[in-house]
């Protein structure tokens, strides 16, 4: 059944009749010809402009890909690539298996529903299941991290990397090989 304004059907987890709707009040006159907020704009352009003078490019500006986040300091800007939210990977255990036990925990958490897990039983003795199939849907994904927050065994986490691409929606679903690929990729970068 629509919900609110939206066009589609909506399952909220809040029912509309609990929702307060707490109006603003109105605007004076000074306030709705918005003429305040037009000087401050340029006053900020204007700033942004002289700040940036005779540097060939706005101070602002990062000439990527010559320069790159993971480069910089953090206080330039730079990112910490053990907190960092970019692609998966699936972690592997000491003997090269996936960590994963197909519990089920992080799609069952995911709030974008992009994680497909297919379990079955394992064909080792140190646990129950293991995942058949593991997809996860990277174009879906809000990189919010609770999958990684989830998982009892630290076996999905979200690596620094973030600069793949795919020339179809096909290729931005990461299978279990794909995501086993991106831990040999950044095992380095982001040690366990
Ligand atoms: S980061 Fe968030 S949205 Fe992406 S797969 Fe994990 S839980 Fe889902
Ligand atoms: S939470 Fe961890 S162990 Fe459970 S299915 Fe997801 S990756 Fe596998």
């Amino acid at each position: 059944m629509p919900v609110g304004p939206w066009p589609y059907p909506l399952d909220m987890a809040i029912k509309p009749e609990d929702v307060y709707v707490i109006p603003s009040p109105p605007p004076s006159s000074v306030e709705s010809v918005y003429l305040r907020e037009v000087v401050k704009g340029f006053g900020i352009t204007f700033r942004h402009m002289l700040t940036s003078f005779g540097q060939g490019k706005t101070s602002r500006t990062m000439q990527y890909p010559e320069q790159r986040r993971e480069d910089l300091p953090l206080e330039k800007g730079g990112i910490h690539p053990g907190n960092f939210r970019a692609f998966h990977r699936l972690n592997k255990d000491e003997a090269g298996r996936v960590k994963c036990v197909a519990c089920m925990m992080c799609p069952t958490i995911c709030p974008a529903k992009c994680i497909h897990i297919v379990a079955g039983e394992s064909p080792w003795e140190d646990r129950e299941k293991y995942p058949v199939k593991f997809e996860i849907d990277e174009l879906r994904c809000i990189y919010c991290g609770m999958c990684e927050e989830a998982c009892p065994v630290d076996a999905i986490e979200l690596t620094p990397v973030y600069d793949i691409v795919g020339m179809t929606r096909q290729e931005m679903i990461f299978d279990k090989e794909k995501l086993l690929k991106m831990y040999d990729l950044t095992i380095n970068r982001k040690p366990m």
